[in-house]
């Protein structure tokens, strides 16, 4: 995959591109940092914040719905005093997970990758944002899928 680049983006080929630093995308992050050192990658993130969901919704009373030793990370267990979160300790949460893993510098805010207009989710792309445009590593065509038997 080529690069997104840009003066906060990591430049250069990269192993794997997470798309968003939500829940999801630290996690991913710091999962590829402790299990496979070796492999590079960058986070894209179309708001200027991490923490997806939990950085976006503020309004009063917001909170998990399920328990946080379910939601929570499995290799940062949650040791809040609710189970049930309120959505600023999950923000911190995660940003406190992705600073640990040093993961928080990994991702070039305000940016989405390239959708080609054909593909099937271009139409649910946000719509700001720096676009980086992606290029897939050279190698063979893939294969057509397997048709289905009658
Ligand atoms: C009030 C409330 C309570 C909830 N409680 C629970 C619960 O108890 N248990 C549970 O499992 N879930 C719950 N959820 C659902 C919750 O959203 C998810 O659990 C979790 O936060 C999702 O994390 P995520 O990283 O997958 O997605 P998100 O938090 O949505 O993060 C996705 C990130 O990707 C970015 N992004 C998206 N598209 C692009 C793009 N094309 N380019 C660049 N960046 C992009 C977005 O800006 C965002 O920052 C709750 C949600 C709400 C609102």
């Amino acid at each position: 995959m080529t690069p997104p680049t840009g003066d906060d983006a990591p430049a250069g080929h990269v192993d794997v591109l997470i798309v968003g630093a939500g829940l999801s995308g630290i996690g991913a992050a710091c999962h590829l940092r402790r299990e496979t050192p070796d492999r590079t990658f960058a986070i894209l993130e179309a708001r200027d914040a991490i923490g997806g969901t939990w950085d976006l919704f503020r309004y009063p009373g917001i909170r998990s719905d399920s328990d946080m030793q379910t939601l929570g990370y499995t290799f940062r267990p949650w040791t809040g005093a609710k189970a049930i979160a309120d959505g600023d300790a999950i923000r911190e949460y995660v940003r406190d997970t992705a600073r640990e893993h040093g993961v928080d510098g990994d991702r070039a805010l305000g940016a989405v990758p390239e959708i080609p207009a054909r593909h099937p989710d271009a139409a649910a792309r946000p719509t700001g944002g720096r676009r980086y445009p992606l290029q897939p590593p050279a190698g063979p065509e893939p294969r057509p899928p397997a048709q289905k038997l009658p």
